[in-house]
């Protein structure tokens, strides 16, 4: 799945391409998009606001609709130039959205929605701009609120669901809990609300920065002295714990752990002696 800050860097640039320009071309091969736009053409309305929310990417078209989109897995948005040759094949294709100068493509998107203002509002799997750690309006409290209220799931899982704290991916998750000594599979319960604080606030550094440096897809958080940040092949390399099973911490030297977690069996990554069980039990990786 990919990372809430790769989302946000497709949203820029579909922003770039597409706001405050007329729609000259919407079409879907799904049957509820072109029944909407049967109803009220988006094709002459101009785009407004293009975002990401956690893993949602959102575009707000000027007569009031908003397309909400989810790439799961494997969807992903294309922006090309009119004549450009598409990089996926055509039957790939699920939404077109051109103006004069672009044409964007959503391939194999799997979730997609018109909404109103207020089906928007209400929709609880779009997270509230809130508690999207690359927001403005991102409120740390009500984050550390409700990650308290999971107090029997283990911390590496509660990162990543999007309505608790949205725009942390799979990476980022093993990479906040070793920079705040926090071991993976801690009951939030043991926890102190001071642990739960700084969770929060290196979640937004780590995730904030990585938009910052905007290298493509590489993700850093390393930033020691042999901290890379471009043409990096091997995505260890810039981070402190993930993809680095059986290295040394680069803070201890112990071997860097490796497990699966949680209900949807993600890959965690963890240091045994920076990030110590609360009650100093060990868990096996
Ligand atoms: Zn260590």
């Amino acid at each position: 799945m990919p990372e809430g800050d790769t989302i946000f860097r497709t949203a820029r640039s579909m922003g770039r391409a597409l706001m405050g320009k007329p729609v000259t071309v919407f079409r879907s091969t799904y049957p509820l998009l072109t029944r909407f736009n049967d109803d009220s053409p988006i094709a002459g309305q101009l785009v407004e606001h293009v975002e990401s929310r956690g893993k949602w990417l959102l575009i707000q078209f000027s007569g009031g609709a908003t397309l909400a989109t989810h790439m799961l897995m494997n969807g992903s948005w294309h922006i090309y130039r009119h004549g450009e040759r598409w990089q996926q094949p055509r039957f790939n294709m699920r939404i077109v959205i051109e103006n004069s100068d672009f044409v964007t493509v959503g391939f194999k998107v799997p979730v997609a929605e018109m909404h109103t203002p207020q089906s928007l509002d209400r929709d609880k799997r779009i997270p509230r701009t809130d508690i999207d750690v690359l927001r403005p309006d991102f409120d740390a409290t009500r984050v550390i609120d409700r990650i308290a209220a999971h107090a029997l799931e283990e911390i590496g899982d509660v990162l990543l669901h999007q309505e608790v704290i949205a725009g942390v991916g799979n990476v980022f998750k093993s990479e906040i809990c070793f920079v705040t000594g926090i071991n993976p599979f801690c009951k939030v319960v043991a926890l102190t609300r001071e642990q739960i604080a700084a969770a929060v606030a290196a979640a937004q550094k780590l995730v904030g920065a990585n938009v910052l440096v905007d290298s493509g897809n590489t993700i850093v958080t390393f930033g020691g002295r042999h901290r890379r940040t471009t043409h990096e092949t091997d995505p260890g390399a810039s981070l402190w714990v993930y993809g680095r099973t059986g290295d040394p911490c680069r803070r201890c030297g112990e071997r860097i752990r490796r497990r699966i977690q949680g209900p949807d069996a993600r890959v965690t990554f963890w240091c045994q002696q920076c990030q110590p069980m609360p009650d100093g039990s060990s868990v096996d990786g």
